[in-house]
Formats: structure tokens, C-alpha cells, sequence
């Protein structure tokens, strides 16, 4: 997400965080919650939706565009109240960096046994730690049901283990050359 916007945005609820969305770029209401999202991990398609602040027309284009779908989550459909909690650029940053490897990669994740040996590593790790409880984690790991962060990247560790882009950033104490997950370490 391009700084103008996550400044716009910084400490605000989600919903919150819509309507401050919408309003900055002068559309009614609030901006789509998949729009949203996909303006947090794609700075061009942020840019043209602050190209386009008060062209009503081309704005509705834009947050209704077919390509938003990817961005949907079943809570859009049965929202709930989002926890009022200040964001960290740096965290959203990081966690949309993820979603964007992701996303990049065909929304692919790993098989359920590769899952598994990455959970029970991570179980074990002492990176982990309750999440700091911040809207961008509602936003792109609402999700994961174990909400427990990799202090080492900021993610939420369920989630990001189940993506087969991402990479575990700390190596094993005991196997140097590769990573707590298990694969070859990449710095
Ligand atoms: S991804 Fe790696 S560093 Fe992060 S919590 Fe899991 S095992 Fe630890």
C-alpha cells in the first residue's frame, strides 16, 4: 500500500479504515473490503485508485473490478466487529508482502504433511508470540485460527505456513544449513 494511503489509514478499525478509505478518494460510502485489501498489497492498483480520487465513474470500475474477487473473504459476507487497535506500517508491509508472494504464485499452498511439519516447528519456536491485536491482521489473516505471530517476520505464523511461497527466516540451532522448517536455509 502507497504511504499516502497507509497514513490515511494508520490506527484505525477496519471499518473505520473503509470509510476513511473511501472518503480520502471520494467515493460514497465505504471502499469495498476487498478493494481494500488488494489496494494493501498492490501499489499499482493503489495508484490508480489515487489517480482517479473524485472520478466517481471510474472509481466504481475500479472497486467493483472482476480481479477484487481474489481478495474476498467469507466474513465479508457475515461481518463482524472489528477489535480497535493501532497498526504498524512495518506489519502491514511484511504481511502484504506475503499475501502479495502468494497471490503472485496462483494462491498455492503446501501439501498437508509439509503443513504440519512447519506448524510443529513453529509450535516450538521461540519466535512465536500473541499477536499484537491490529486491524491489518484481521484484514489478511482472518483466516488462520491460531492467530499467533512469527516475531522473526511479522506474519501470522498458521497462515503463512500454509502458503507455498513463504520461507521460515531464522535457521535451525541445530541444523545451521537449514531453516526451522526444515528446508535449506535461504537468507
Ligand atoms: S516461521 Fe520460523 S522463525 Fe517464524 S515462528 Fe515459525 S519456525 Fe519460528
Amino acid at each position: 500500500m502507497l504511504t499516502e494511503l497507509e497514513e490515511k489509514l494508520d490506527g484505525l478499525e477496519w471499518e473505520e479504515a473503509r470509510a476513511a478509505a473511501a472518503e480520502y478518494i471520494g467515493l460514497p460510502g465505504p471502499l469495498p473490503a476487498p478493494a481494500l485489501r488488494r489496494a494493501m498489497v498492490e501499489d499499482r492498483y493503489c495508484l490508480v485508485l489515487l489517480a482517479f480520487r473524485g472520478n466517481l465513474p471510474r472509481l466504481q470500475e475500479l472497486v467493483n473490478h472482476p480481479d477484487n474477487r481474489a481478495y474476498e473473504l467469507p466474513e465479508d459476507l457475515t461481518p463482524t466487529a472489528a477489535t480497535a487497535n493501532r497498526s504498524t506500517p512495518g506489519l502491514v508491509i511484511e504481511a502484504g508482502k506475503a499475501l502479495n508472494r502468494w497471490a503472485t504464485a496462483g494462491f498455492r499452498t503446501v501439501d498437508p504433511e509439509t503443513y504440519e511439519r512447519r506448524t510443529a516447528a513453529c509450535a516450538g519456536c521461540p519466535e512465536l508470540t500473541e499477536p499484537p491485536v491490529k486491524w491489518v491482521y484481521k484484514v489478511i489473516m482472518a483466516t488462520a485460527s491460531d492467530d499467533r505471530v512469527c516475531g522473526a517476520c511479522g506474519c501470522v505464523a498458521s497462515r503463512k505456513a500454509r502458503l507455498v511461497t513463504e520461507r521460515c527466516p531464522r535457521r535451525d540451532p541445530s541444523r545451521p544449513e537449514l531453516s526451522r522448517w526444515g528446508d535449506p536455509f535461504a537468507a
